[in-house]
């Protein structure tokens, strides 16, 4: 994917040069002073910002101290470009975050080498996150970051006292798509099932994360037992309308879920994520055993 570099001059060449040199390794944008440089990344989130220090309104460094404090532009790269050409003025740069410093006048050979080097470093931690974090099959969470945000999000809950959902999600008769129609197409059916899930799942308030083999966690926050509700029949419609063709089931024509799910109260902290995980397990389980392609859920005191 295309990169993006953030260019923070307040001299119209410097901004002018710098792009002629980086234009065919990122797509550029431009702020002309810190206070648009700090809108433009909020905006645009760009992977590496090249900053000059001393402009009008705010200098480079007061640009970096609010970029590293501000959650969403916390992990922009951002490297100095500036006359200030000196050892205290480099180091300070580097307490404050910078991950380079580049001295005025700059060589082009130099600073398109070091960008280069940089932009490098950006994709790669972008895949060991990824790798870390996503089921490699179909984009979701994976089963560890599900563990993380279960934990921190059923923490969060007992704060608030607000009421969560924590859903498990299990494809019917899956075993039988994989013998009838190949494990190629049972991996296709996987990832559109996530996909489907993830479409249902606009708001940010939801988590949702492959736990293993054709099993699905949702977590939502903030969610009461008629929202949850709602937010399962919207998922299940939304694999219902991925239409997958499933002859061999016993329940439906179709792909079709099978959901337990809990809606916990903040106020009763004696419940454990996975303690709600096991209950929504168990609630899971009666569905199987009752017929399937059904909901079961219940508020956990
Ligand atoms: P039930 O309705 O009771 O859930 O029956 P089921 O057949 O869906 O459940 P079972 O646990 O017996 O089988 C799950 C199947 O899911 C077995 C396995 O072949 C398939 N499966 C698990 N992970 C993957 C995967 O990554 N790719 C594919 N293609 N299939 C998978
Ligand atoms: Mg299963
Ligand atoms: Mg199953």
């Amino acid at each position: 994917m295309e990169q993006t570099i953030l260019i923070v001059d307040d001299d119209k060449s410097n901004r002018k040069i710098l792009r002629d040199l980086l234009q065919e390794q990122a797509k550029i944008i431009f702020a002309k002073n810190g206070m648009q440089a700090i809108e433009l990344a909020k905006k645009h989130l760009p992977d590496l910002m090249l900053l000059d220090v001393v402009m009008p309104d705010l200098s480079g460094f007061e640009v970096i101290s609010v970029i590293k404090k501000t959650p969403e532009t916390m992990n922009i790269s951002v490297i100095f470009i500036t006359g200030l050409a000196n050892d205290d003025d480099e180091a300070r740069g580097f307490d404050l975050g910078g991950c380079d410093y580049i001295y005025k006048p700059f060589k082009p050979n130099i600073v398109i080498a070091r960008v280069m080097m940089h932009l490098e470093l950006i994709n790669q931690r972008k895949m060991l996150h990824d790798i870390a974090h996503l089921d490699a099959l179909t984009g979701v969470f994976n089963r560890r970051q599900m563990d993380v945000v279960l934990k921190n999000e059923v923490a969060k809950n007992q704060l608030n006292e607000a009421t969560m959902m924590i859903a498990l999600i299990d494809i019917d008769f899956f075993k039988l798509y994989n013998d009838n129609y190949g494990h190629g197409a049972g991996d296709i059916a996987l990832k559109q099932v996530a996909i489907a899930l993830k479409e249902a799942c606009t708001s940010k308030e939801y988590f949702v994360a492959r736990y293993g083999g054709e099993e699905f966690v949702v977590i939502c926050a903030d969610c009461n037992i008629t929202s949850a509700l709602e937010l399962i029949e919207k998922m299940m419609q939304a694999v219902h309308l991925k239409a997958i063709k499933h002859e061999y089931s016993n329940v439906s024509e179709q792909l079709t879920l099978s959901v337990g799910a809990v809606v916990v109260c903040g106020k009763s902290a004696k419940h454990s994520g996975l303690d709600a995980l096991n209950k929504a397990d168990e609630l899971l389980y009666d569905v199987k055993s009752n017929g399937r392609n059904r909901i079961n859920i219940v508020p956990l005191n």
